[in-house]
């Protein structure tokens, strides 16, 4: 059983933690980007240094405490929000943010878990190398978050997602103490992988105060086409295509689907779309080629070759950078088109590259069963991840549909499932999804994840009721 914060408590925290570290939470930390729940929070510390998360981190462990870390408070499932009583403490990593150190002959740097992801990005530009985890949300998330929620976004499908991308963490455990595992090493087979258990834990089994990243080398030529594809299916066929002709050198290959567009002109007409038209289906395509290899003769070919195959009729190539930004803007908006218009039930999904036709196909059909309701399915389709997500007609609401989310939820869920794919493709649990996993998830996987946490969180303080229930 969890405890309130007590002016004792308070006291008791003044006497580790300078006085600057401690503040009263604005509201913005108390909402997140769906407006889905109203966060509680007895108290909000912001360290500047990992001895100030340990000192905290064991106060509240020693008092029974909760610890609620925040990064960017751009997380999807609720994960970063607590409306549960007793309210705990808000650890926001905004104040360590530094970039302690680059290394770009090793590919290599070193940042504070409160860097935001654009500047981790700014500086591996800086030193002259990529950082090549890439989400709508980068300009607020922070690389912390990032690695508790084991982000993807759209670099996955060359690159690997927030995971693939680290390779050590400094962080502090549930009972205070310092884990210092910020190595460089690539190879490193010495037990098991704390990092990869902290990686995707979201905050409950400890605070990711640092983290090594793996950088990349910046593509010499890089190229963005947008095709309008027959359908999924040979949105899937054109990928393979591509990979047949470019192997690696495909970066990012996005689904998007003609509702985006029609979203985009009802709540964001000054974002500049590409087509007279909007397209059924289209895909975003970005190549990133070495030097003296031309990536918009390249993406020419692929088109041809696609066109003689049936597979696109349609297509643009930019022919600049501010092109290619102006292509890349429609994909970013969507999110934000559909935050404005505010889905009845939004689905993170993954399937099998070979199942992901027949999920689009049977989960419209399960979809207008319930009701008459717009689809926005878009995203990674490389990953074989899409948001396939669901919004009233024009004229109703979402609480108008209050009763209906349950049962579309169900309907996309028990598809996915059944496809073998997952409920969580890439925002993972928080506390949105929780009831999910109990439902889908592997038994023995639960149970082992439960052993986990009651081993490295026996009070149960870190990020109670996200990822499994509080016990
Ligand atoms: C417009 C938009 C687009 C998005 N696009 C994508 C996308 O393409 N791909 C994708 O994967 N996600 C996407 N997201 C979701 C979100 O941006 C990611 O989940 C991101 O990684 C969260 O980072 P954050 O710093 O905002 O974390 P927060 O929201 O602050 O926290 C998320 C979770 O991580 C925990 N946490 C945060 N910091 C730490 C830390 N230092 N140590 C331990 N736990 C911590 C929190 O407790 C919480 O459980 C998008 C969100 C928005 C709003």
């Amino acid at each position: 059983m969890l405890n309130p914060v007590t002016p004792a408590f308070e006291a008791r925290l003044r006497d580790v933690l300078p006085d600057h570290a401690i503040r009263q939470a604005a509201p913005r930390y108390l909402e997140e980007p769906r407006g889905r729940y109203a966060g509680q929070v007895g108290l909000m510390v912001s360290p500047t240094d990992v001895g100030q998360v340990s000192a905290l981190v064991a106060a509240c462990n020693d008092a029974r405490v909760g610890v609620l870390p925040y990064g960017g408070g751009t997380g999807l499932v609720g994960g970063q929000i607590s409306e549960a009583s007793p309210a705990p403490v808000l650890l926001s990593m905004e104040r360590m943010a530094a970039i302690r150190a680059v290394f770009p002959e090793e590919n290599v740097l070193i940042a504070e878990s409160g860097a935001i992801l654009a500047d981790v990005q700014a500086a591996a530009d800086r030193a002259g190398r990529l950082f090549p985890l890439s989400l709508a949300s980068e300009g607020s998330a922070r690389i912390g978050g990032n690695l508790a929620t084991n982000a993807g976004g759209t670099g996955v499908l060359r690159y690997g997602n927030a995971r693939d991308l680290c390779l050590g963490l400094e962080a502090v455990l549930p009972d205070g103490r310092i884990w210092n595992g910020l190595t460089r090493l690539r190879k490193d087979n010495t037990g098991y992988d704390l990092r990869n258990l902290l990686i995707g834990s979201e905050g409950t089994l400890g605070i990711i105060t640092a983290a090594t990243l793996k950088l990349s080398a910046i593509p010499a030529v890089t190229g963005t086409g947008l095709f309008v594809v027959a359908s999924p299916k040979a949105a899937l066929s054109l990928l393979s295509m591509a990979r047949d002709a470019l192997g690696e050198g495909i970066s990012a290959f996005e689904l998007i689907h003609r509702q985006g567009f029609d979203f985009l002109a009802e709540t964001l007409p000054q974002v500049r779309r590409p087509f007279d038209q909007p397209p059924e289906w289209s895909v975003l395509i970005d190549v990133g080629l070495p030097r003296g290899l031309d990536a918009q003769g390249a993406l020419a070919g692929l088109f041809e070759m696609a066109m003689q195959e049936g597979l696109v009729d349609d297509g643009l190539i930019a022919q600049s950078q501010a092109q290619s930004d102006e292509f890349w803007a429609v994909r970013e908006h969507i999110p934000e088109a559909n935050r404005l218009i505010g889905s009845v039930s939004s689905h993170d999904i993954s399937v099998p590259l070979g199942a992901l036709a027949e999920f689009i196909t049977r989960g419209e059909e399960a979809i207008a069963a319930i009701g008459e309701f717009r689809i926005n399915c878009f995203g990674h389709v490389g990953d074989g991840n899409l948001h396939f997500n669901v919004f009233p007609m024009p004229g109703r609401n979402r609480q108008d549909h209050a009763e209906d989310r349950p049962r579309i939820k169900a309907a996309v869920h028990d598809l996915v499932h059944e496809l073998g794919g997952s409920i969580s493709a890439e925002h993972g649990i928080g506390r949105l999804k929780v009831a999910d996993l109990e439902r889908y998830g592997d038994p023995v996987k639960l149970a082992a994840m439960r052993a986990i946490k009651d081993a490295l969180d026996p009070n149960g303080i870190m990020n109670p009721g996200a990822v499994l229930r509080a016990s």
